[in-house]
């Protein structure tokens, strides 16, 4: 199975002619209310591609909690390891997008801020056995460290969404514990000072990320498509044509159609193809865990 230990939202989405002033109260003309959170997003897509699934981390115990597990259970994540913590509330992100299409975006990462490395027993079953352990950074660095720390020691390959990126940057000793390192466009400028436009500046990029001791760099370029640099192979992938309505978590079914492609076999290159079909698809339908594609869907715009 796959392992994603990370962050369980609810999110609260606003669409809104126009943003609110201070002091404003304003109707919105609709508003939606559903599962969010990288964790919770990547186990979900991973669950819908077909592949056995555990996400790890925390919910409060409360109202959103039950609405979290019973939207993850349903997709057939295994949420035994998604525990409640008494003491906060489960994290809740408000979201409002006007007609533009600009968000404002506002967290309170709740449960899933609320422990650090000293908890890393809690999650370790979530890894027994796992064929590789997705990590993003919407939880405490430490405790991230201590995951990827203890999966290097059980030779489980880490991918690793630097996402978002903490404001000290991205620690050291995770660079070198990232197997795999699957920054976007912001990401990686924020990571290595180069901002990739195409794949020479996006493989300049990489090298930077490589001298830091991540293994395979794999760099999302959005609309533009993704380049990866893995040892002994490199190139790009042209973004797949589709209609793109919402790009809400077309990071994180990529990454879920990255890992699910690899713990089954595929080299990188058929890896990243998969990956870039998943995101492609996501972009097609709203919302977050919800827009997630499934093998079936990802096969047929491969084949298309
Ligand atoms: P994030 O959601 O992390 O910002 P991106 O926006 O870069 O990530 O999207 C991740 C991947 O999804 C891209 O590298 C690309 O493969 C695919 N993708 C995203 N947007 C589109 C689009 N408009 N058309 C086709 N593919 C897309």
């Amino acid at each position: 199975h796959i392992a994603v230990i990370g962050s369980t939202n609810i999110d609260f989405v606003m669409h809104v002619t126009r943003f609110a002033r201070p002091g404003e109260t304003m109707h919105v003309h609709a508003s939606s209310t559903g599962l969010g959170g990288k964790g919770a997003n990547q186990a979900m897509a991973v669950a819908r591609l077909g592949q056995a699934v555990a996400l790890a981390g925390w919910t409060g115990r409360d109202m959103l909690a039950s609405m979290a597990r019973t939207t993850l259970e349903g997709a057939g994540v295994d949420t035994r390891w998604l525990l409640e913590d008494a003491a906060t509330g489960t994290g809740r992100a408000f979201i409002t997008i006007n007609r533009a299409g600009e968000n404002q975006i506002l967290v309170d990462g709740g449960a899933n801020m609320a422990h650090t490395d000293t908890s890393l027993p809690l999650l370790l079953p979530a890894l027994d056995g796992a064929g590789m352990v997705m990590l993003q950074m919407e939880m405490d660095p430490t405790l991230m460290i201590a995951v990827a720390r203890h999966a290097r020691a059980h030779a489980i390959p880490v991918m690793l969404d630097p996402a978002p990126v903490p404001a000290g940057g991205l620690p050291d000793e995770l660079c070198r514990l990232a197997d795999i390192l699957t920054p976007n466009e912001r990401e990686t400028a924020a990571l290595t000072g180069i901002e990739p436009k195409d794949e020479t500046t996006a493989l300049a990029a990489a090298r930077i990320l490589h001298e830091r001791g991540v293994s395979t760099a794999i760099i999302k370029l959005g609309h533009r498509g993704v380049v990866y640099s893995a040892p002994g192979a490199q190139g790009f992938i042209p973004p797949f044509r589709v209609h793109a309505i919402d790009t809400v978590a077309a990071g994180d079914c990529f990454n879920a159609g990255l890992a699910t492609a690899m713990v089954t076999g595929h080299p990188p290159a058929q890896a990243v193809r998969v990956a870039a079909a998943c995101g492609a698809l996501a972009t097609t339908r709203a919302g977050a865990a919800q827009a997630a594609p499934t093998m079936a869907d990802v096969t047929a715009l491969m084949a298309a």
